[in-house]
């Protein structure tokens, strides 16, 4: 089974995929955290990215697609692909149809996780302190808010007209989320 995570930041999209990780023994396609691995690792694309990534900007699709096209060709990940943070944009969320149909696999769920404003930002404020994320501060959490209002609400309308897209209350409690996820999937 493959799915996807959909949401503004810090709608829970990370939490829900840890819980999918044990519970179909998948793999977290979290695009957020292979970059935050490349700057960590000072790596050539770490350097491209780490301005971006700290203005809350979109790092730029071919080093993302690059990253994402390798995993889904990935044979040990095949048909265990938890897709958290992307596909992004219309452009990404084309490119992922393309892959999936060309390595002959599908998407199985797409699972929105709406969230306001002010729970996005009372949450990431406190990741802030809890994870030490550089790009936590507030002037970035608003940007990168913005960036997701613009570029990611077409991914939301071309998702949501699949029959196998699920709209859920973000606000719930975390084990609330969880266990209407886990109704939809049925496993
Ligand atoms: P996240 O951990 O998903 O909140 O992502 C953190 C940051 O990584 C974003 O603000 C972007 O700068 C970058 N990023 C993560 N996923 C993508 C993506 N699919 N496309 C472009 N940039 C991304």
């Amino acid at each position: 089974m493959n799915l996807i995570l959909f949401g503004p930041p810090g709608a829970g999209k990370g939490t829900q995929a840890k819980h999918l990780v044990n519970k179909l023994n998948g793999f977290q396609v979290s695009t957020g955290d292979m970059l935050r691995d490349e700057i960590k690792k000072d790596s050539e694309i770490g350097q491209k990215i780490i301005k971006d990534m700290n203005d809350g900007k979109f790092v730029n699709d071919e080093i993302v697609n690059k990253l994402i096209k390798n995993v889904v060709f990935d044979p040990q990940k095949r048909d265990k692909l938890i897709f958290d943070g992307y596909p992004r944009s219309l452009s990404q969320a084309q490119n992922l149809e393309s892959l999936m149909d060309s390595s002959k696999q599908k998407i199985d769920f797409v699972f929105f996780l709406n969230v306001n404003k002010d729970t996005i930002i009372k949450r990431i404020e406190k990741r802030k302190i809890l994870e030490k994320r550089s790009d936590d501060d507030l002037n970035t959490i608003l940007k990168r808010y913005e960036t997701y209002m613009v570029t990611t609400k077409p991914v939301l309308d071309f998702y949501a007209q699949n029959p196998n897209f699920y709209q859920i209350d973000g606000t719930l409690k975390i084990e609330e989320i969880t266990a209407k996820i886990d109704a939809f999937i049925n496993v």
